[in-house]
């Protein structure tokens, strides 16, 4: 409530700020957990609460008068539709040179997410996180972060077998013909429910093709794992459709942390004012980056260091298509959830994953989304004159991703005598060099914060959630993103409070 006194403000509850969170009241602290996305926890008109990938609605984007689908064409023609503005739960967010996609309303990136839960390889960790002892990481961290987001593999046999992994048996035949090294990519969805799907037992999620705008069935996103077990403590307060828009230290001590309520359409209804004796950034990498960049450069926060809104990358994300001959299909009914990765990082400085196409129709097609070693980093900036935060990202910088992808893809192409698909993106466009699903960095551990997320020059501040990953993690990234969040409450937990 406006006026209102807490001990500990959240900002964001995705992966970073549910962990913030739940061991912060675990610990007895009392938390506002403050969300500018919707609860997604009521029905629409059709009685389900999120909208189908094949189907998008006003649910599907925040704020759009359009859809801005990630592959935005097929068979040469665009499938973008006109929506009704609204607060839905995909953000495209565009910059410059990238279209950045990210998951609005509680739970974060775990609402749209693909739940591939994927701990790097040890020998890679060095890289991702240098300042970071790998051996509490690998022996305590990922551990607790594997079993709370309760990740688990496919059965194999299962996979072997079933209609809706056709597509990825045909991905890892693929990979092997060419010698890349397959594995297979773990998941939170339930897999247990997937059979059940399978068997036609239960209502269909991921055989129905529900990912992209939320799941009404069988992933357990952060709703069904960090968010009930918050609840259960009764010391957190979840405010769904507050954005937070500055925060600045207060006269008695503590921060006065300035929120905006929002209806559906997007429109202030109210300006509340809260104080926080300590304010946890959990935005997400572009949210947490806007926030601070636009603060310092107010002089609301002046003490931020010059490190904020530096070390931004994308993961190296890119996404292709391939054309498979007539005999070799890849299925009709494609589970939503991808398995199989190819696994070339060493050798290529490319992760690629098959993908599913799940338009209900035989495409022929393998897809894949590659996470590469891509070396640029980009910066958030203050336009002062446009009065809005900036990323200087350059479409170019794709390039050196799609190199490391094609280390996988013409190997496989010419062995298979095959070729890309060129009409998943545009007309004759192969790459999907556009966009990212994995932002991370602009408030890096160990430069703009201590090394534990504490920011500098501003005591009872910290940073919790991928802003703090300079920019790639080799693999999928949630599932460093709470371990290493995990990591930090602890030490916040044990020495600040
Ligand atoms: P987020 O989960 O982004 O949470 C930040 C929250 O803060 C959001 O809910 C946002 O609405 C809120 N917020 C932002 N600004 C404000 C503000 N000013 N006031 C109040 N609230 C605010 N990763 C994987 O590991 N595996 C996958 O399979 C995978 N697939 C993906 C597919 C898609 C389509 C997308 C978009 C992402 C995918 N990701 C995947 C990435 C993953 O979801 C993110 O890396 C992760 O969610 C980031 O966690 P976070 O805690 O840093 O922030």
């Amino acid at each position: 409530a406006d006026g209102a006194q807490v001990p500990a403000l959240v900002i964001g509850s995705g992966y970073g700020g549910c962990v913030a969170a739940l061991r912060l009241a675990e610990a007895g602290v009392d938390v506002q957990l403050v969300e500018m996305g919707m609860a997604w926890d009521t029905p629409g008109a059709d009685g389900e609460i999120f909208a189908n990938t094949t189907d998008p609605d006003q649910r599907s984007y925040w704020l759009r008068t359009r859809t801005k689908q990630p592959i935005s064409n097929f068979l040469g023609f665009p499938i973008d539709r006109d929506i009704a503005r609204y607060t839905g739960i995909l953000d495209a967010e565009d910059f410059s040179g990238i279209t950045v996609y990210q998951g609005r309303g509680v739970g974060g990136g775990s609402l749209v997410n693909g739940g591939m839960a994927v701990t790097p390889r040890r020998e890679n960790f060095g890289a991702i996180l240098p300042t970071v002892n790998s051996a509490e990481m690998y022996g305590t961290y990922y551990p607790r972060a594997n079993t709370a987001l309760g990740v688990a593999a496919i059965d194999p046999d299962w996979f072997e077998t079933t209609e809706c992994y056709q597509y990825a048996r045909v991905g890892r035949r693929h990979a092997q013909r060419s010698g890349f090294p397959f594995v297979f990519v773990p998941d939170v969805y339930d897999w247990a429910y997937m059979k059940q799907e399978a068997a036609g037992a239960v209502p269909k999620s991921a055989l129905a093709g529900e990912i992209l705008y939320g799941n009404n069935h069988g992933k357990k996103s952060l709703q069904k794992t960090y968010l009930p077990r918050i609840r259960a403590t009764g010391k957190v307060t979840v405010s769904p459709l507050h954005k937070v828009t500055t925060v600045r230290p207060a006269s008695g001590g503590g921060y006065t942390v300035t929120l905006e309520q929002l209806d559906t359409g997007g429109a202030t209804t109210a300006t509340k004012e809260v104080t926080a004796d300590r304010v946890f950034f959990a935005a997400g990498s572009v949210g947490t980056s806007k926030l601070l960049v636009a603060l310092r450069a107010s002089g609301a926060l002046p003490r931020l260091n010059e490190e904020i809104g530096k070390g931004w990358g994308d993961n190296g994300n890119v996404m292709c298509g391939r054309a498979n001959h007539l005999w070799d299909p890849t299925g009709s009914l494609q589970s939503s959830i991808p398995t199989a990765g190819i696994d070339n990082w060493a050798a290529g400085g490319a992760f690629a994953e098959v993908a599913p196409l799940p338009t209900g129709i035989e495409t022929f097609a393998s897809f894949y989304l590659s996470i590469t070693r891509n070396p640029h980093r980009a910066e958030f900036s203050w336009n002062s004159g446009a009065g809005r935060v900036e990323l200087n990202w350059q479409t170019a910088w794709k390039r050196e991703s799609i190199d490391m992808a094609k280390s996988i893809f013409d190997k496989i192409n010419a062995k298979e005598g095959t070729i890309y698909r060129t009409d998943l993106f545009g007309t004759y466009k192969i790459w999907g060099d556009h966009l990212t699903y994995h932002p991370l960095g602009g408030a890096v551990l160990g430069k703009a914060t201590d090394n534990y997320g504490r920011l500098h020059g501003h005591p009872g501040l910290y940073v919790i959630d991928g802003a703090l990953i300079p920019g790639n993690t080799s693999v999928n990234p949630f599932v460093t993103i709470t371990a290493l969040a995990e990591r930090n409450i602890e030490k916040i937990i044990a020495t600040d409070l």
